[in-house]
């Protein structure tokens, strides 16, 4: 499996134009063709530089990924810091929100979504606490 972690985008909510800072963190189990951290940080960067929302940018990339790369699986999670919810409004300044998409052989194969939650999950737990549990893996 091929992780990449950390891919920091800047977008803007459909909703209320606010920015939205978030990151991407993209498995993929490989077929013949890899792409690295600038392939991906172009694809996912053409998809947040449009007002979006957080789920359509999410599927976005996972389908993009899976026409460019035919890999056996995509696995994606989006974390976003979303300005209409943390300076204005509800004023919810450490609210994030996450949105994932598996495919291929993810959604199919519990232990290759434990694979994936759980490798994120080591690398992510001193900053997220325990919000990427492998007991409920998202789907
Ligand atoms: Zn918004």
């Amino acid at each position: 499996m091929v992780l990449l972690r950390n891919i920091r985008f800047v977008s803007h909510c459909e909703r209320h134009m606010a920015p939205v800072n978030g990151r991407a963190l993209i498995g993929y189990l490989p077929r013949d063709r890899v792409v690295g951290i600038s392939g991906v940080a172009r694809v996912v960067d053409a998809f947040s530089k449009r007002l979006q929302i957080q789920e359509k940018i999410t599927a976005q990339i996972a389908s993009t990924l899976e026409t460019e790369l035919r890999p056996h699986g995509v696995a994606i999670v989006v974390e976003g810091a979303h300005g209409c919810m943390t300076s204005r409004g509800v004023h919810q300044s450490q609210a994030t929100m996450v949105t994932s998409r598996m495919l291929g052989l993810f959604p199919e194969q519990p232990q290759l979504r434990h694979a994936f939650l759980s490798a994120i999950n080591r690398a992510t737990a001193a900053s997220l606490g325990t919000f990427f549990s492998v007991a409920h893996p998202i789907r």
